[in-house]
């Protein structure tokens, strides 16, 4: 007789020698999924003791040649975990990442104090920023917005999944008509693409699995800034905050471009690594007043 954990022991040296640093964590989580359970829960253990049915071993073996070639852990997964908040995702949609967990961070300890509060969630993807805001503020409306059909996918389900009021708009967010459907927001929060042609062309493979739309941010990494912070800072109410997320090193830059369209106290702010992850900052009283 094979046991689930004689399985289990076999195919985290399969990872292992195929360069997966993670190898026992990834094949507990594929091993839960193909049994259909919690594998951080406490009935595991007794469950890898016992005798592997057929069609669970050939599940397992399936999942994990998959993540040998590659595929994300998430995406095999079909669920992975932000802010608290089980969320669906797989193909089509941008896993949601820890460091993403900066920006809410941010967006919480600032509105923690303010009732009433409309936000808007731009390139929302899976809707994880709007649904972990919904939740840890006191928000009159939070919107979405998604431009991917895909996506949006996997945001409806998680809405659903998490009992959301969020509404969903489908829309460019580089499409000044788009910003015309939502209502002047005192938060707006963007994890844009913002990956440059370089960083493009030396993904990880597990990263080209995944939107490239929802990744790339034009040859500089830096489109979606420019246009996001022109188009939606008339979205944003007077004494409002926007917060971008952003890639290593893009502060400076990302901070020129929201002084130049007349924010206030522009800032940066490392996420846990130390990185700058996010650049913030407030509409001013005469910013609608400026002309370009
Ligand atoms: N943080 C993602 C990555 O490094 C990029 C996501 C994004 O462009 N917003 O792959």
């Amino acid at each position: 007789m094979v046991t689930y954990r004689e399985l289990l022991k076999k195919q985290t040296a399969v990872l292992e020698k195929a360069g997966n640093d993670n190898a026992l964590f990834d094949a507990c989580e594929l091993m839960g999924k193909a049994l259909g359970a919690d594998c951080r829960g406490g009935a595991f253990e007794s469950l890898l003791a016992g005798e592997a049915e057929t069609s669970v071993k050939a599940e397992f073996e399936g999942l994990c040649q998959k993540r040998v070639n590659g595929e994300p852990l998430q995406y095999l997964l079909g669920e992975w975990e932000f802010y608290g908040l089980t969320l669906k995702v797989g193909k089509g949609v941008l896993i949601p990442r820890q460091d993403t967990e900066t920006l809410a961070d941010l967006a919480v300890a600032k509105y923690k104090k303010t009732d009433n509060i409309v936000v808007a969630d731009l390139c929302s993807g899976s809707g994880c920023i709007a649904l972990a805001l919904e939740k840890h503020l006191k928000c009159r409306e939070v919107w979405a917005v998604e431009k991917s059909e895909a996506a949006a996918g996997y945001l409806k389900d998680n809405l659903a999944l998490n009992h959301s009021a969020v509404k969903l708009v489908m829309g460019d967010v580089l499409d000044s008509d788009t910003a015309n459907k939502i209502p002047a927001a005192d938060l707006i929060v963007c994890n844009p693409p913002y990956l440059t042609a370089d960083d493009m062309a030396a993904l990880q493979t597990e990263v080209t699995h995944e939107p490239k739309e929802a990744l790339y941010g034009g040859e500089d990494g830096l489109d979606f800034y420019r246009a996001v912070t022109r188009i939606w800072k008339d979205r944003l109410k007077q004494g409002g905050t926007l917060i971008y997320e952003i890639g290593a090193g893009q502060e400076d830059d990302v901070m020129q471009i929201m002084v130049q369209h007349g924010f206030e106290n522009v800032r940066c702010r490392p996420d846990p690594c130390g990185i700058m992850r996010c650049v913030m900052g407030t509409k001013n009283e005469h910013l609608t007043e400026r002309t370009e």
